[in-house]
């Protein structure tokens, strides 16, 4: 039987916390390391939903993507939702940890899967950290209109009600594609990713999606695709809990089917 502290270890040998950015906070959320544990599930977010339906499946551990804890907090008491959700999770005896962007800077990180699964091979990442990996990726793919990319993009991952936006000619064809699963905004002036046909992210909002296309005009006119943030990094979860069973065999471990997407639908004039 493992323990609580046993994932912790194994979870450090995967992902290591080195390897996360100097803002975030993963880790272990809340539980008690000599706890035992049998089912572990992963999912991107810890929501009323998604922790309801781990709790009547029998988590006794979750790993999420998102930290559920991020800044500061001076209370958990249960008309928050966070500490509704904490407390839900201790009275259950279950444990909480995130594997954030330690988890994405790996070398089978959110990026990399994400590349692998829209047909990208990885070539080098967009930034680089101590431990040798880094954010978002830059690959390449067989020829392709940015149109026909966009749809093989829209087929690989979960329906959302978001789906796929794209900012450039769909006609044109690409090859090279940076790409950085979860909010790559902050990516977007990184010379790597002018230096390719395309950049695939999520969360891109009008003035930086706008300035980067404006200026891509005098350059290489890199296109922009914008997919779902949940989407993108759910399609991580499989290979993260392959992983970890990999390590601790014995654990029974499922990702979870809850679509946390905070969108429910889109109406398209
Ligand atoms: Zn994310």
């Amino acid at each position: 039987m493992s323990t609580v502290a046993d994932i912790r270890v194994a979870i450090e040998s995967l992902w290591p916390q080195a390897g996360a950015e100097s803002w975030d906070a993963p880790g272990l959320v809340c539980g008690n390391p000599s706890a035992s544990v049998s089912r572990v599930m992963f999912m991107v977010d810890a929501t009323e939903s998604s922790i309801r339906d781990a709790l009547e499946w029998g988590a006794d551990l979750i790993v999420t993507h998102h930290p559920l804890l991020m800044r500061g907090v001076t209370t958990v008491a249960e008309d928050l939702y966070k500490g509704s959700l904490l407390t839900q999770l201790i009275r259950a005896n279950c444990a909480l940890i995130a594997v954030h962007t330690n988890g994405d800077s790996v070398s089978t990180g959110t990026s990399v899967v994400l590349a692998r699964t829209i047909g990208v091979e990885p070539r080098a990442t967009i930034t680089q950290n101590a431990l040798g990996g880094g954010m978002g990726i830059i690959g390449d793919t067989a020829p392709v209109s940015l149109g026909d990319f966009a749809r093989r993009i829209a087929s690989a991952l979960p329906n959302t009600a978001g789906g796929v936006r794209v900012s450039g000619e769909f006609s044109r064809t690409i090859s090279s594609v940076s790409l950085c699963a979860g909010a790559g905004d902050s990516l977007l002036s990184d010379p790597a990713v002018a230096q390719t046909d395309v950049y695939v992210t999520s969360d891109l909002r009008h003035h930086p999606a706008s300035e980067f296309r404006e200026q891509a005009a005098h350059g290489r006119d890199t296109a922009l695709i914008d997919i779902s943030h949940w989407a993108a990094e759910w399609l991580w979860l499989d290979t993260a809990a392959r992983e970890l069973g990999g390590i601790l065999p014995s654990l029974e471990i499922s990702v979870s089917e809850i679509r946390t997407d905070p969108w429910d639908f889109a109406v398209i004039n």
